[in-house]
């Protein structure tokens, strides 16, 4: 079940005598080149999404930006606090990943908050206003979606909190440059927890489909 921090201390010490001793190597390289990650992951904050685990990835292969469902935002230039716009610019300017992925996923918390914004008891500021950011995209299923299943519907939110993203990560001017030269790659994925199902966002034909 969930961690104790013990077991975090446990699980430090095991990594320090372990995994660490084992990759000293690829750790000395990250250490005095720095980091060069090729690829960009947007994924959930959710503790069941562990993009590491998931693509059995090391140390350096991976810039993470985890938020609440996923989300990129679209630019705003208001000279407020943007954490996840600030991650992605020095993804993409300061390390030049060549690639972007936005990872979303089945039972999503945030999207199921977008779609009980009616009903919420209004406990939550911050996560109420950001996944507001679905709005649209949730009153365009509603209306494409009318007789499907509330389970369809879930997963077609979830589903367009990725599109979402992608649309609003051409808004900022340095992304959708690199697109267009070709130098950046944007990638839709969506994963189901339950059953560990991969699937990609394919523009041509505008759905998902199972990777692997
Ligand atoms: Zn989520």
């Amino acid at each position: 079940m969930s961690a104790s921090v013990d077991k975090l201390i446990d699980g430090y010490r095991r990594f320090r005598a372990g995994a660490f001793q084992d990759s000293k190597p690829l750790i000395q390289e990250l250490v005095t080149q720095g980091q060069r990650p090729q690829i960009c992951v947007v994924a959930c904050s959710d503790s069941r999404v562990e993009p590491a685990t998931l693509f059995q990835t090391d140390p350096g292969d991976l810039f993470m930006i985890r938020n609440v469902a996923n989300l990129v935002p679209p630019l705003e230039e208001d000279g407020k606090f943007h954490g996840t716009s600030a991650a992605l610019e020095f993804a993409v300017l300061g390390l030049g990943v060549k690639h972007v992925i936005v990872l979303g996923h089945a039972h999503c918390g945030g999207v199921k908050a977008m779609m009980n914004a009616d009903t919420d008891s209004g406990e939550f500021t911050f996560v109420s206003q950001w996944v507001s950011m679905l709005a649209a995209a949730h009153r365009r299923v509603l209306a494409t979606m009318s007789s499907a299943s509330e389970e369809q519907r879930t997963r077609a939110c979830e589903q367009n909190s990725v599109l979402v993203s992608l649309e609003n990560l051409t808004t900022f001017p340095w992304v959708r440059d690199r697109v267009q030269s070709g130098e950046l790659t944007l990638h839709g994925w969506y994963v189901d927890i339950a059953t560990a199902e991969l699937m990609a966002y394919n523009g041509q034909n505008g759905s998902f489909e199972p990777v692997g």
